[in-house]
């Protein structure tokens, strides 16, 4: 299987996938995707119904990353998964009211980003030694909390590669703030900027451009690549969550095969709902996708009006993983529906005038997928509140976009079709907003606010989280924005 470009056109470049996960983006700035999308038919199912998790994360991973042995799939699997990062079986399913949630969250930062981040690693040492790669990898991430956490934990240590995070200082929750700062190893870098997310998404997409950068790198055996979801090797092994959950739903006799799933995806850089999108081209009998959106609701106005008008406010919100104005994976699906040509053009609009418009029939492709919902701040608490209450179900911020939306959709649609709601984080994670959201008042101290939280609920604090509090800070920085480039060039320099 041979990956291209979202925005060339004819006389394409293929590369095979070791290559595109060690490349990260391609370098016309577009993003890479498979040529074709291999097909699930009947017998797949039967084998993968079967399976646990680990047997179908390396069987579907097989389909995509054809260049990687099943020996070497099973075996990033398996250290990815197993029981020293995840409990068995890594993702949970529960039954709440009528919809099914999907717990990603139970591996080692209490967040859906380890699904792919624990054994995006494993890929990458693998495309290494794959494409007979001299030089060591930097891996630059912009985060919103979520995934430099994650990657960290992911990368720390790891062979030939380093990792460098930068976060926005005031976009992240404290939590999230001490996991990143806190972080042991000696291959690693995390640096807090003066900005928000999309400027330290920015930031990093600029070092990736950089001229001297390139240069110093080379001088010094380096090259760059990125964890973001924007890598093939961060998104394909989320595709595998989908199929799997379809598989298990069938397992327990709650749909057969063949039967229609609605999925909801609380979404912030398209990643986890480009996902599940794979996941029903395969042939997984996925009906509508619910996009749901926060208080920045740049993608469901466009999939409701198709413009794309990234030129507003952006807000800061309770689910701050979601805080997002360029979600760059939407770039895939417009390549996917409306081709090269288009594609290019569209972010070629979006970088010079920050808004793009799809033609009506391009709109109209989408809108047989996928569809949009947003939640603001006041029904964000109302769902955590609800849910609790009602049906004794404790839900983060962000996974309380993602039932809200859902609701929404069956209310205005009349469809109740099952549901599937995919669940991003551990309530811990975003504890003082949670009980604030239940009516309680929030202690100063946030690990106070988990005990608290932890005694109001019964529900078990994640380990992880509970000994954050005795560790020690290791980095502390926080630079402007227009000093990334330095800060980069200043890690390289010791490493090594
Ligand atoms: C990253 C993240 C999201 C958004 O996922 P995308 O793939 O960027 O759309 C939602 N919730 C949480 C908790 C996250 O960390």
């Amino acid at each position: 299987m041979n990956y291209i470009s979202t925005r060339s056109e004819t006389g394409r470049i293929k590369h095979p996938s070791a290559y595109v996960i060690k490349q990260g983006i391609a370098d016309d700035g577009g993003l890479y995707v498979p040529e074709t999308i291999p097909q699930l038919n009947e017998e797949d199912f039967r084998t993968l119904i079967k399976m646990n998790y680990i047997d179908r994360a390396a069987y579907i991973l097989g389909l995509f990353l054809t260049d990687y042995t099943k020996e070497e799939l099973t075996a990033a699997a398996t250290a990815a998964y197993g029981r020293r990062k995840f409990p068995s079986p890594p993702v949970r399913l529960s039954q709440v009211a009528n919809d099914y949630v999907l717990e990603l969250w139970h591996g080692p930062t209490s967040a859906f980003k380890d699904m792919a981040l624990q054994i995006m690693p494993h890929l990458m040492s693998l495309s290494l030694k794959k494409t007979g790669e001299e030089r060591d990898a930097l891996i630059l991430v912009a985060t919103s909390g979520d995934t430099g956490k994650a990657a960290l934990e992911g990368y720390a240590d790891a062979d030939r590669v380093s990792i460098q995070v930068f976060y926005p200082n005031e976009g992240v929750s404290n939590i999230q703030k001490k996991q990143m700062a806190s972080q042991s190893g000696k291959n690693l870098c995390v640096t807090a900027i003066k900005g928000n997310f999309d400027d330290a998404q920015s930031g990093v997409k600029a070092i990736f451009a950089d001229k001297d950068i390139e240069k110093a790198f080379l001088d010094k055996n380096l090259f760059l690549s990125s964890a973001n979801s924007i890598n093939w090797g961060r998104l394909a092994p989320q595709i595998v969550y989908y199929v799997s959950s379809y598989c298990e739903l069938i397992k327990l006799k709650k749909i057969k095969l063949g039967d229609k799933l609605n999925v909801t995806v609380p979404t912030g850089n398209f990643g986890n709902i480009l996902a599940c999108y794979i996941a029903k081209k395969m042939g997984v009998p996925i009906g509508k996708m619910v996009c749901a959106s926060n208080r920045n609701k740049v993608l469901t106005d466009f999939l409701n009006t198709g413009v794309y008008d990234r030129r507003r406010t952006f807000y800061t919100t309770f689910s701050p993983s979601m805080d997002i104005l360029i979600s760059s994976n939407l770039e895939r699906l417009l390549f996917m529906v409306a081709g090269a040509a288009r594609c290019a053009k569209y972010m070629r609009s979006l970088s010079e005038n920050g808004i793009f418009e799809v033609e009506k029939e391009v709109l109209d492709a989408i809108k047989e997928d996928f569809c949009g919902f947003f939640c603001d701040e006041s029904s964000t608490k109302d769902t955590i509140n609800s849910y609790y209450k009602s049906y004794n179900y404790l839900s983060d911020t962000h996974t309380a976009v993602g039932l809200f939306c859902s609701g929404e959709y069956k209310r205005q649609t009349g469809d109740n079709s099952a549901m599937l709601i995919a669940s991003t984080a551990s309530p811990y994670k975003f504890a003082p907003a949670v009980l604030s959201s239940l009516g309680e008042t929030v202690p100063d101290e946030e690990f106070e606010a988990l005990r608290k939280l932890n005694r109001l609920s019964g529900v078990r604090i994640p380990s992880r989280l509970s000994s954050l509090e005795r560790k020690k800070v290791r980095f502390d920085k926080i630079i402007e924005k227009a000093d990334m480039k330095k800060e980069v060039m200043e890690f390289a320099s010791k490493l090594k």
